[in-house]
């Protein structure tokens, strides 16, 4: 139980159309993440999932069954929102309790053993007669947590729970938050606009774009398999390089001129004449045997682990990654033809 389908949702407000047929197939237990800048439709469509939207048109479905007139709090999901949104002058124990007003707790338990035990997962067990004003940001978001979870949904909807929070708080919680849905194998929809932690977090992703999803996949395959530019650019940093096809060769790969430079590249279905083909920073070597160009170097940072370099060839720039310092002015950079992703 727990299967979410999304059906070509598309939602208007007045002049604005926020979803744009969006279809989603999340499986029961999954944790699925919504990423994309802001605007892009992540809230819109969690908020249609949560019932607190109604879709212009299109279907949401809860286990194959369509949930459209069905109102939010009979819909089976817990909300964690950015805001914490916890009562100031409740006690941790009884907003966590709070969650539990309009449904009894699972299993045939009196209140205040599922708050203790909520408290338990949430690791918070002795704090429960604080008020919030004496948590810490990330503590207040575990207690949201644990009162969404209190009447165990079949579904949990965060939208950008840890946008408020420093960036050394955001990923110990990233990790809590990943453990206990791991340990509830609770259904899971995340918001963010982060795509780091978009790519820490999920099992799959969908990445959105103007009301649109651009893709859906696991993190590993939007990263490596961007389908479009955007998500080429959104996901990570990349180098895009648009080219015209000049031929195939026997082993299967392709020439693609670039400002009458050519490559070599081994991806791609290669149908037009006109192609963008992306290479990560870390795909582009200094002194590579293959697809090699000169470049001069305007902007090195230190990241720690590696080197990150902004660099010059022609008009535009290029940015890529080494664990090595480079000191010269100009540099030959290179990748290898496998490297390259064509979009
Ligand atoms: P953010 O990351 O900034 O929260 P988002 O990706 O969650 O953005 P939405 O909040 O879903 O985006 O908004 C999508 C579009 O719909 C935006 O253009 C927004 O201005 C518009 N929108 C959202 N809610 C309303 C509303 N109640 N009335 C009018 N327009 C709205």
């Amino acid at each position: 139980m727990g299967r979410l389908e999304l059906d070509a949702v598309r939602k208007e407000f007045a002049d604005t159309v926020a979803l744009d047929g969006v279809s989603l197939d999340i499986a029961a237990g999954e944790f699925f993440t919504l990423v994309g800048p802001s605007g892009c439709g992540k809230t819109t469509t969690l908020r249609t999932i949560a019932g607190l939207e109604t879709p212009t048109s299109g279907t949401v479905r809860f286990d194959g069954e369509d949930v459209s007139g069905v109102p939010t709090e009979d819909r089976d999901v817990g909300i964690v929102f950015q805001n914490y949104a916890l009562f100031p002058h409740m006690s941790v124990r009884e907003n966590v309790a709070y969650g539990l007003k309009f449904a009894d707790p699972p299993g045939g338990k009196s209140v205040d053993e599922r708050v203790t035990e909520l408290l338990d997962l949430v690791d918070l067990s002795g704090m429960g007669d604080r008020e919030p004003d004496q948590l810490s940001g990330g503590q207040q978001q575990r207690v949201a947590l644990a009162r969404a979870l209190a009447p165990a949904p079949e579904i949990l909807l965060l939208d950008e729970p840890m946008s408020a929070l420093d960036a050394r708080l955001r990923e110990t919680l990233r990790r809590q938050v990943k453990r206990i849905q791991t340990e509830l194998d609770v259904t899971t929809v995340y918001v963010t606009h982060d795509q780091e932690e978009a790519l820490a977090i999920s099992d799959r992703l969908a990445v959105m774009a103007d009301g649109r999803v651009e893709q859906v996949g696991t993190p590993r395959e939007v990263y490596e398999r961007p389908a479009t530019e955007f998500v080429a650019s959104f996901v990570g940093e990349n180098n895009l390089f648009r080219g015209e096809l000049v031929g195939t060769r026997d082993d299967g790969s392709t020439t693609v001129a670039v400002d009458g430079s050519e490559f070599t590249v081994d991806d791609g279905d290669l149908a037009t004449d006109d192609l963008t083909f992306c290479v990560r920073p870390e795909d582009l070597v200094v002194d590579a045997d293959d697809n090699r160009f000169e470049v001069a170097v305007d902007t090195a940072e230190f990241l720690g682990e590696t080197t990150r370099y902004y660099a010059d060839w022609g008009d535009r720039t290029v940015v890529f990654r080494t664990p090595d310092p480079h000191d010269d002015e100009s540099l030959t950079l290179g990748f290898d033809p496998a490297d390259a992703r064509v979009l």
